[in-house]
């Protein structure tokens, strides 16, 4: 899985992070989410999944690849 923001939608409420810390970061005073992990491991696919559901901008997507 490869996760994609949309930059345009993402508001920085840190809902993500707070679901997901080992892949979300929202630094102070920053304008959008910092990805540490663009392909989580299978193993975090619940945590990402609920920051994806969770976001209120629904600015996360997760994109399955092959
Ligand atoms: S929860 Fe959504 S809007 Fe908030 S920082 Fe994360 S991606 Fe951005």
């Amino acid at each position: 899985m490869r996760i994609e923001i949309d930059r345009d939608l993402c508001q920085v409420h840190g809902v993500c992070e707070s679901e997901a810390p080992d892949v979300f970061v929202v630094p102070k005073r920053a304008e959008t989410v910092t990805v540490l992990i663009e392909q989580p491991d299978e193993a975090l696919r619940p945590q990402v999944t609920a920051a994806a559901k969770y976001c209120p901008t629904r600015a996360i997507r997760i994109i399955e690849e092959d």
